[in-house]
């Protein structure tokens, strides 16, 4: 299946929940979430009661939507949690979180994930001092992500971190005179998203 192009509100409406997608506009109040409008389609407003699967589809979807990522690109990293030692569910939310293009939006580097991947694509960052332009690239603790010292690079992250009022998250630092981050340790599961229930996903994945 291709990447979705619709209306990125219309994907919180559904989960019912704010996916953050559209950048500085979604800490607006005119956001669909905060002002109530129900979950798209004709009985979008009814409550319906879903079965196991149904909840545990929706879980997941949840949680890929909230990171953007397709289909086949969240089996993947599914995978290769299943084969790490450890809780699958907590391994999946760490390696999801660990991704560059997800800490460079952490960072504020950028307004959103979309737009994160963006700016790694088109190679505005380094990762310990490397040329970095994967944005499903891995992460560990202690690596440190740079932005490009070229002009163009330098002020589209500082338009971006001025206009931001977001919270760093606790695992991260962030040197904001040299645009500059560092991953200081793994964030644990309540840090990463509290509203996931990522049991139901295991629970889908292992059918
Ligand atoms: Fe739209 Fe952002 Fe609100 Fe989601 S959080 S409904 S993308 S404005």
């Amino acid at each position: 299946m291709g990447r979705y192009t619709g209306p990125a509100c219309k994907r919180c409406r559904r989960e019912g929940m704010k996916l953050f997608l559209k950048g500085d506009r979604c800490r607006m109040a005119k956001c669909p979430i905060d002002t109530g409008r129900p979950a798209p389609g004709m009985h979008g407003a009814r409550p319906s009661k879903k079965s196991d699967y149904g909840m545990q589809l929706r879980e997941k979807q949840r949680l890929r939507r909230f990171y953007g990522l397709q289909e086949g690109q969240f089996r993947l990293i599914f995978q290769r949690a299943s084969q790490k030692r450890g809780v699958t569910g907590e391994i999946l939310l760490q390696l999801l979180e660990m991704r560059l293009d997800n800490l460079v939006y952490r960072l504020g580097f950028a307004a959103s994930r979309r737009a994160a991947r963006q700016l790694v694509l088109h190679g505005h960052v380094t990762v310990n001092g490397r040329r970095a332009d994967v944005p499903s690239m891995t992460l560990k603790v202690g690596d440190r992500i740079d932005v490009k010292s070229r002009k163009p690079s330098q002020e589209a992250v500082k338009r971006t971190l001025d206009v931001q009022s977001r919270e760093l998250s606790p695992w991260l630092a962030l040197d904001k005179d040299n645009l500059r981050g560092e991953v200081l340790r793994v964030p644990t599961k309540e840090e990463i998203a509290p509203f996931v229930n990522e049991q139901l996903i295991v629970e889908l994945y292992s059918k």
